[in-house]
């Protein structure tokens, strides 16, 4: 991806998001930020703010507006972040769109492009009952499409030597909790397909296909390589 770029990624639970946006910000040297990243870390390190997230959660509902801001705030404030970002995971409804426009006005920041990545609802429930991670490294697999070379331990570089970690499923990975987040996603994020589309910003992405191929139509649409 040429030249700085201020990038959000959208699209339902399960659609690649985290994938793309980690394989995107390698390449271009820029940073992933994901709240549901720093919300699981904040939930791991037993906070105050993790534990206030860690039931809704669960329950595959939306944490609080106010929490989601102040993480976001406080990363995109660190020096890295104004080299490049993609945002993963925010925002998620209407009320923080207008809050990070509000915030990317104040670090002189405007975003570039809001890619959507369209997938097929039915493709979603494989991908997320399918998904593990690294609870070491949060390297991500999926046990359909994406398994590790170790089976059921991480197969990463940063484990070379030392007897790799055990893969975990996420909580809110599970059948009951995915309908509900899919019923979220449409309810509160899907609007902001129109928000974006509005402002000239939306570039839509089929993430259907391979994981290579989604990347390449991503950076077309992003406007990179
Ligand atoms: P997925 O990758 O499956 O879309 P995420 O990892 O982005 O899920 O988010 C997991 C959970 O973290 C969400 O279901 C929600 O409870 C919480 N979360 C993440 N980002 C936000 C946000 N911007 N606003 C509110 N809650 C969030
Ligand atoms: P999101 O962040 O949008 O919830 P992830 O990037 O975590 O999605 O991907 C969800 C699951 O689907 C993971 O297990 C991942 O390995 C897998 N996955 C991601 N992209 C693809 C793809 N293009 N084809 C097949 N599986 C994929």
């Amino acid at each position: 991806m040429s030249g700085r770029r201020y990038l959000v990624l959208m699209g339902p639970p399960g659609a690649g998001k985290g994938t793309q946006a980690s394989r995107i910000a390698e390449e271009g040297g820029m940073c992933k930020i994901s709240t549901g990243d720093l919300l699981r870390e904040a939930v791991a390190a037993g906070t105050e703010l993790g534990r206030k997230a860690e039931k809704t959660m669960k329950a595959g509902e939306l944490v609080s507006d106010e929490i989601v801001l102040g993480l976001i705030r406080e990363r995109l404030g660190r020096p890295d972040a104004a080299a490049g970002f993609i945002l993963d995971g925010y925002p998620r409804n209407v009320a923080q769109a207008e809050a990070l426009d509000a915030l990317l006005a104040e670090l002189g920041q405007p975003i570039d492009a809001v890619v959507l990545m369209d997938i097929d609802p039915a493709v979603l429930f494989k991908r997320l009952t399918g998904r593990r991670s690294c609870p070491s490294c949060g390297k991500v697999f999926n046990i359909y499409s994406a398994p590790s070379e170790k089976g059921d331990r991480c197969d990463a570089e940063v484990h070379a030597g030392i007897e790799a970690p055990m893969l975990v499923q996420r909580k809110d990975d599970r059948e009951d909790v995915i309908e509900n987040r899919l019923r979220v996603y449409e309810r509160e994020t899907r609007p902001l397909v129109d928000h974006y589309r509005d402002r000239g910003l939306l570039r839509v992405v089929k993430a259907d296909g391979p994981v290579e191929r989604v990347s390449a139509e991503f950076l077309r649409a992003a406007g990179g390589g």
